[in-house]
């Protein structure tokens, strides 16, 4: 007889390939199997990456261009109250620099993030640079913003400032998880997080998100929640990584509850494959914390069904201060040969890396047209 996790993800399967959104429990199964599943998983994943968005990798260069963050989620290194931070916040020259120079070798969508600061100052400095990415490249360039939760006037103002894709991870679509990884003050609001996705969606940006996965207390239970949380926002993009600890962060405590690696990695792997089989055709990351916390996890997220991979755009000084989580990659390289060699690394996996295009994903183009 066969095993019944092979049932599952053959039932899985069969659902969304028809369009339907398959049981909570058959996504529990595949995500808590056995090793043998991990083949024909990332194979079927594969086969909907091929029919859906094509093997194309996308490219999206990330500056990092400030630091300072209103908020204190328990699991962050660079939450409000980490007083070992050096805080930064890269001037406009400096931004639109390491912009011109990702634009020089090809990239086309470039990620602008910052912690969530909502001072005139930080969101004026966001504004402009929008304005001057659309008179100088006009579409041939997608900014994507990811700055925290904002009001739903300011989302609109910046996507008529030239904004075009806003990443905003709801972490876990459980709201009891969410309360025990984020202070219980008004700034942390579960209900406050889901609004947000829901205002950016109507303010006309490609909308992503995508959660931690192998935080303290999640089970595969949790995660077979957020792939239909995910499923059911009907999101455009996802970047979903492994939580790797802090040791200046209130999580820290918690850390004998985190799985192992291995076991983070397996997650976060099938994570990834299930969001490529409930929605084919959206953009999803190889994300930096899977890259850091595995030598391969380039490779490994391509192949369980990723599409995108962040080179880091940020000028070097301000980089060791951006430590979201320890241990966090850094290639003290030129961007050339880091793209060179990332590209080697696509190809050897038959994966051409699509310079010069920004990689709409096909999920926002197929729902409306682009601007
Ligand atoms: S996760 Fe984001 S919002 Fe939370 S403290 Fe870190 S930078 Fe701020």
């Amino acid at each position: 007889m066969k095993p019944s996790h092979l049932d599952a993800l053959a039932d899985v399967i069969r659902v969304t390939d028809s369009g339907a959104i398959p049981e909570r429990a058959a996504l529990r199964a595949i995500l808590d199997a056995p090793e043998d599943l991990d083949a024909p998983l990332f194979e079927a994943a594969g086969r909907a990456l091929d029919r859906s968005s094509g093997r194309a990798v996308y490219l999206r260069g990330i500056v990092e261009f400030c630091n300072a963050c209103r908020k204190d989620c328990l699991y962050c290194g660079v939450r409000r109250g980490n007083t070992r931070v050096a805080r930064y916040a890269i001037p406009f020259d400096e931004i639109v620099e390491a912009l011109e120079e990702g634009y020089r070798v090809g990239l086309r969508s470039f990620l602008l993030q910052s912690g969530e600061a909502l001072g005139d100052a930080h969101l004026a400095l966001v504004e402009r640079v929008l304005r001057w990415m659309k008179a100088r490249w006009g579409d041939s360039v997608r900014p994507v913003l990811s700055i925290g939760e904002l009001p739903r006037e300011t989302f609109r103002q910046l996507r008529e400032a030239g904004g075009g894709r806003y990443l905003l991870r709801i972490e876990t679509s459980d709201p009891e998880l969410y309360a025990r990884l984020h202070p219980q003050d008004a700034h942390h609001r579960f209900e406050a997080r889901v609004q947000a996705l829901h205002d950016l969606r109507d303010t006309g940006w490609q909308v992503g998100t995508g959660v931690l996965i192998g935080v303290p207390w999640q089970t595969p239970d949790h995660l077979a929640g957020d792939l239909l949380f995910m499923r059911r926002f009907d999101i455009d993009m996802c970047g979903m990584g492994p939580y790797i600890e802090h040791h200046d962060t209130p999580l820290w405590e918690a850390r004998e509850q985190v799985p192992d690696v291995a076991t983070r990695v397996r997650w976060t792997l099938r994570m990834i494959a299930l969001q490529r089989l409930l929605l084919p055709d959206t953009n999803v990351s190889a994300t930096t914390a899977l890259q850091t916390i595995h030598p391969q996890g380039l490779e490994l997220g391509l192949g369980a069904g990723a599409n995108v991979f962040m080179p880091n755009l940020t000028p070097w000084k301000y980089r060791e201060s951006y430590d979201l989580y320890e241990g966090k990659v850094r290639v003290a390289d030129s961007l050339d040969s880091v793209l060179e060699r990332m590209s080697a690394r696509c190809a050897a996996l038959g994966r051409p890396v699509a310079l010069g295009d920004p990689g709409d994903p096909v999920r926002f183009r197929t729902r409306q047209p682009p601007p």
